[in-house]
């Protein structure tokens, strides 16, 4: 399609949203974005800062409902449920359940990495592009569990990560100290080379969103209460009065997408998967490079204005007030491998992750109108995928080939 002579309403100013705005006007087409906060303001802000491709193996796996008890059990545990809140989160934590199989377990695998392959070549452009690329450092990751067992629980997640080409090797005491001098531990210590973390998430997504503003896009700070599509117009409703038309929708609204999706087609079986983060100004300590915690499920992430320990999953409704008491839990958690470490300065933050029962994102035409592409679901590793999923979602609105098989990400892959 002639891309000069089409206007897209780009739909949320996240990860996502932003770079898909970026792409677009970059491949000439006019843009309209649209987000309620400041670009970057959503989840995007918060996350625990990596790009991490090795990460191919889905949430639901075999034997994984084995382990819930002792995760609720936890007061630094994983993961919890608002009980209050079952009756919304039940049926999705059924299809989540439902996909857990060892199918599942190989075509997630074998979809993200399709995905995961591109992310470094797509971030390395999107920051040349953005004049960002001093927010990106290569430290690789280490992962600590406490015990062997534990480590081997969850051992097919980096064998997945391997087959695909993202590799990882067992680290001795010394080698960890050479990585991560402040960290004390010795239990097993791993080492991925293939991640890299960002200095300032939310800087950067804004960066994106600020690039695409500098080359032409508008920028529109409202709500969108209403969308309509058909006969090749898109329509979308503000809570501030106005009503923005155009020729292409790009619905890239992270959790908040399935309110949209419902006016448009129908809800896909996403749920916020809640996460905290506790954002230290002066830790004392200079960690050297992101930590994940296998038994806690959190990480610990060095950004340019301190040290940010974020993660673990609260199933609650989207609209439920935060309980920052997970938040606090995380100091204490991280004071097991930093004994030392300081908490001057310290915030807390809710985020609420878009994740699909599949555990893979959504980027698809709508299966009813063809004027709208859908960008949302990329449940823990939108800010990784953002930059890939927004020459993506260009490569779609243009009739180009993407590259890839799109068909593992499609809105209706449930319902065929
Ligand atoms: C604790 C935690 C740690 C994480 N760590 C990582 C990590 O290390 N690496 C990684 O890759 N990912 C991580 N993630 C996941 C990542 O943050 C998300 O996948 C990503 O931010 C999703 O980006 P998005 O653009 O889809 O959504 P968002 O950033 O949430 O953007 C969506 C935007 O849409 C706007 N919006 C929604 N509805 C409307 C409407 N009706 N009208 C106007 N605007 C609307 C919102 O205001 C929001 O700004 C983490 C998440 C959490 C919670």
């Amino acid at each position: 399609m002639d891309s000069r002579n089409t206007h897209c309403l780009v739909i949320g100013a996240g990860a996502v949203g932003a770079s898909c705005a970026l792409h677009l006007v970059d491949a000439g087409y006019r843009v309209t974005l649209v987000d309620r906060l400041e670009p970057g303001m959503g989840t995007s802000y918060g996350n625990a800062a990596c790009i991490s491709p090795s990460q191919v193996g889905p949430y639901s796996y075999p034997g994984v409902w084995k382990n819930i008890p002792r995760w609720l059990l936890t007061r630094e545990g994983p993961m919890t449920i608002r009980w209050g809140d079952l009756p919304w989160t039940a049926p999705w934590l059924w299809r989540f359940w439902r996909e857990g199989n060892a199918a599942g377990v190989e075509r997630c695998g074998q979809a993200q990495a399709a995905l995961m392959r591109h992310v470094h070549d797509d971030y390395a452009a999107q920051l040349e592009r953005t004049g960002q690329t001093g927010l990106l450092k290569s430290k690789g990751l280490v992962v600590l569990y406490d015990t062997e067992a534990a480590f081997e629980g969850d051992r097919w997640r980096y064998d997945l990560g391997a087959r695909h080409g993202f590799g990882w090797e067992r680290i001795s005491t010394a080698e960890l100290k050479r990585h991560r001098p402040p960290i004390q531990h010795d239990g097993v210590a791993l080492y991925v080379p293939s991640w890299k973390h960002t200095l300032d998430p939310a800087k950067m997504t804004a960066g994106f969103a600020h690039a695409a503003i500098e080359a032409g896009a508008r920028w529109v700070n409202d709500t969108v209460e209403a969308v309509i599509a058909g006969d090749g117009r898109v329509t979308a409703r503000l809570a501030g009065g106005e009503t923005l038309e155009g020729d292409r929708l790009v619905v890239a609204a992270g959790p908040w997408s399935n309110q949209l999706a419902a006016q448009l087609d129908y809800a896909v079986p996403m749920a916020p998967k809640r996460g905290y983060h506790t954002m230290i100004a002066e830790p004392g300590l200079d960690l050297g490079g992101p930590v994940m915690s296998g038994d806690r499920a959190f990480v610990m992430t060095p950004l340019a204005d301190g040290l940010r320990l974020a993660g673990t999953a609260e199933f609650a409704r989207l609209d439920a007030a935060p309980n920052y008491r997970r938040a606090k839990v995380l100091v204490d958690s991280a004071r097991r491998y930093l004994p030392d470490l300081g908490a001057g300065g310290a915030t807390e933050w809710l985020g609420q992750r878009p994740m699909m029962a599949d555990s893979l994102p959504v980027i698809s035409p709508s299966p009813g109108h063809p004027e709208v592409i859908y960008a949302f679901g990329h449940g823990h590793y939108g800010l990784t995928q953002g930059p890939t999923t927004g020459r993506l979602v260009t490569a779609l609105l243009s009739g180009d080939s993407p590259g890839l098989d799109l068909s593992p990400y499609r809105f209706d892959r449930f319902r065929r």
